[in-house]
């Protein structure tokens, strides 16, 4: 797209990828009057994570907590083009983006986007470690089709079960709901797995209820580990309590259909599995790799390396890069870092916004000393763009039977709260942060309509 400003300057086309926490953070903070905004993303809105473990098991409605990219984006001043299209690679030095469309009539269509400035929030994908057979067994966690896939496994499992005498090994097979990864994800999919089947399902099929395990493996010594040693006990002890198997020192090393084999010490274990959640961390999606192929500068496997103003290394005139895509050291792969640096991005574009215009003023001008004028404003204007600042406000997790922990920051403290408090204090944290009214009052429905009816368990 080309276009101008009423004063004859052009509009410069900022393209944005991804609609997840990062880019829409940077979307809800911009003005979109100061720029030609593409957004392309193959997800046509944008996904609450840190409710997404509570999902599978009915917990949570998925569309309670999606949002889409067309209604945030109607809500900008000025007006935002969306593609519903995945990037497949970038060219920095033409300034363009491949792009491939995912739906319509055009869809698997591969066209060339031009940009002034682009933003890379594409976030990550699982990370398996290559580990053989994980990729065509396991079900990962990441995105809303993860979460359907997961409940359909559940409730078949568990129906197949039924169909099976008590004493078949293959009922305790099936029955064995195993997750991969004690960070936060696996922990509280794990919590909210134990917490259906201690709360929902131990009233309409209390036998079977028995017969259900859910194993937790972690390869090192502790789950958790992001969080204070007193808040990882405490999570461990619930564990212990709720009959959650918890497997640490386990190191997942092959996956088979039915049999995951793990190394425990020396000793080499074949565990049996009905269900398989794999919930290992992150590792850069494709389009991200091709990028670090294109530059020298690009030598990290973890992520696109960005300098401490998020410009991408070997193109920082162009180029910014937001949140989980990227490798920053102190930086972590969190929902909080990645909306901070949205938030920050949108007052760097404002600035950039008019540090462009003065620069095309001085190309207008043949007058010298207003063009010294204008440089020394300009610079000014440069050294105004300070580095990006983290304020970490702490980190919370779900850990089961309606309790949940916290480490929280205030200014230089540190506090660790764990509990049935702790719990409401998550809930309305979480609430709070809910992009829409909308998703706030239906995350607080689906809380209600819980505790007054279970579940919702059909598929
Ligand atoms: P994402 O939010 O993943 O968004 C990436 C976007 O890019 C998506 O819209 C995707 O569709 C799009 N995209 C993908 N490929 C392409 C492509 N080729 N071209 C264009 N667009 C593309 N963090 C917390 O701080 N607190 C929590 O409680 C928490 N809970 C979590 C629970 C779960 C289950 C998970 C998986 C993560 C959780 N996180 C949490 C981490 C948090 O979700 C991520 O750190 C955050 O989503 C990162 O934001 P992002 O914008 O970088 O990536
Ligand atoms: P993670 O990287 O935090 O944890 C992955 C765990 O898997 C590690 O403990 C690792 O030791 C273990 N692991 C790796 N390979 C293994 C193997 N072969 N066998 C057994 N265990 C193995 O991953 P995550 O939980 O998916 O989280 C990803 C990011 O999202 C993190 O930055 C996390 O902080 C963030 N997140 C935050 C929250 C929250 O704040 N409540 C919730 C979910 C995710």
């Amino acid at each position: 797209q080309s276009a101008t400003f009423d004063n004859g300057s052009p509009r410069k086309t900022l393209v944005i990828l991804g609609s997840g926490w990062g880019s829409v953070s940077l979307l809800k903070n911009l003005d979109t009057t100061l720029y030609n905004v593409v957004v392309v993303s193959p997800r046509n809105y944008f996904l609450f994570t840190p409710l997404l473990p509570s999902t599978p098991v009915g917990t949570i409605e998925l569309k309670s907590i999606v949002e889409p990219v067309r209604s945030i984006a109607r809500r900008a001043p000025g007006e935002v083009t969306y593609y519903e299209a995945e990037a497949l690679d970038v060219d920095p030095v033409a300034k363009t983006v491949k792009v491939k469309s995912v739906s319509g009539s055009d869809a698997d269509a591969v066209r060339d986007l031009k940009y002034d400035y682009l933003v890379v929030g594409v976030g990550a994908q699982p990370t398996t470690f290559g580990i053989p057979g994980v990729f065509e067994n396991a079900s990962f966690l990441k995105e809303i089709p993860d979460a359907q896939e997961i409940r359909v496994k559940v409730m078949n499992n568990i129906e197949k079960a039924t169909t099976l005498p008590v004493s078949d090994p293959e009922r305790k097979r099936l029955l064995n709901f195993v997750v991969v990864g004690g960070g936060p994800t696996g922990v509280e999919f794990a919590a909210e797995l134990q917490d259906y089947i201690d709360q929902d399902l131990s009233k309409w099929m209390p036998e079977l209820s028995k017969e259900l395990h859910v194993t937790l493996v972690e390869a090192l010594p502790n789950i958790l580990n992001m969080f204070d040693k007193s808040l990882i006990k405490y999570a461990e002890d619930l564990f212990q309590e709720t009959k959650i198997n918890l497997r640490t020192n386990t190191m997942v090393k092959n996956v088979t259909p039915t049999v995951i084999t793990a190394k425990c010490g020396d000793d080499i274990e074949d565990i049996p599995y009905g269900v398989l959640v794999w919930a290992t961390g992150n590792a850069p999606r494709e389009v991200s790799k091709s990028l670090m192929n294109r530059m020298e500068s690009q030598n990290s496997r973890r992520g696109l390396l960005i300098n401490d103003k998020l410009q991408l290394l070997g193109a920082e005139d162009s180029i910014w890069a937001i949140g989980d895509c990227t490798f920053y050291p102190g930086l972590f792969p969190t929902a909080q870092v990645a909306h901070q640096e949205g938030e920050y991005l949108a007052s760097v574009l404002k600035k950039q916004y008019k540090i462009d215009q003065l620069k095309w003023h001085t190309l207008q001008n043949s007058n010298a000393a207003e063009n010294d004028k204008l440089k020394s404003k300009v610079e000014k204007l440069s050294s105004q763009i300070k580095s990006f600042k983290y304020n970490h406000h702490g980190a919370l997790a779900y850990i089961g039977s309606e309790k949940a922990i916290a480490d929280l920051a205030l200014g230089e403290s540190m506090y660790h709260l764990a509990g049935s408090f702790t719990f409401l204090f998550w809930k309305s944290a979480y609430l709070n942060m809910c992009l829409s009214f909308r998703n706030r009052l239906l995350v607080a429905l689906d809380w209600c309509k819980v505790s007054f009816f279970g579940r919702d368990s059909s598929v």
